[in-house]
């Protein structure tokens, strides 16, 4: 197994985003499962979460997915995967104060393209997305619970209550009472 080992060397030549190592090794992000390349210009991750592969092919099999920036199989990463992707980390992290510099350093993407790709393959923004999934679980917690507005807008990820309530209003042309009102009776 000495071959999957993060050597010292193989270790440098991460952090020195080392050319010479490309199509010698590749190392996955066992926190994010996207793989690199040792020359990806992607942010630095922990020592600990980073797996060695010796192949693209040993990544992939592993569960790791190619890296958008560095496309380490050789072939760019389609937008439309890539999408699907950075959907996934949405959909696991809308609770949490996720901003987009950690969205796009999730999905190993600068920031503008993130923006850019994303709408250009779905017509919103990543942040769009994020508030629309933040908003439809809040309507989901109005009509199933009884918690308080204030408690459900900090769970679905937006604390500040008197935001939560215009831009709920602008998409369910109702405030959370009256949503609540209309919606709880239905499902119960
Ligand atoms: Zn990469």
């Amino acid at each position: 197994m000495t071959e999957h080992r993060l050597t010292a060397r193989r270790w440098q030549a991460i952090q020195q985003n080392d050319r010479q190592f490309d199509d010698v090794f590749w190392y996955g992000v066992t926190t994010t499962h996207i793989f690199c390349r040792p020359s990806c210009a992607s942010r630095l991750p922990k020592k600990d979460h980073i797996q060695i592969f010796t192949s693209p092919q040993e990544a992939i099999a592993a569960g790791f997915r190619p890296c958008k920036r560095c496309a380490p199989t050789g072939h760019p990463v389609n937008n439309q995967l890539w999408v699907t992707e950075i959907d996934q980390v949405l959909s696991a992290h809308f609770k949490e104060p996720l901003s987009m510099t950690t969205l796009a350093a999730y999905v190993h993407g600068s920031t503008s393209y993130l923006r850019h790709t994303y709408k250009q393959v779905t017509g919103i923004t990543p942040q769009q997305k994020l508030t629309e999934l933040r908003l439809t679980e809040a309507a989901r917690l109005l009509a199933s619970t009884s918690q308080s507005v204030n408690w459900i807008a900090a769970d679905a990820g937006l604390p500040n209550v008197p935001y939560f309530t215009t831009t709920f209003k602008t998409k369910f042309h109702a405030t959370p009472r009256q949503y609540r009102k209309e919606h709880q009776h239905a499902d119960r």
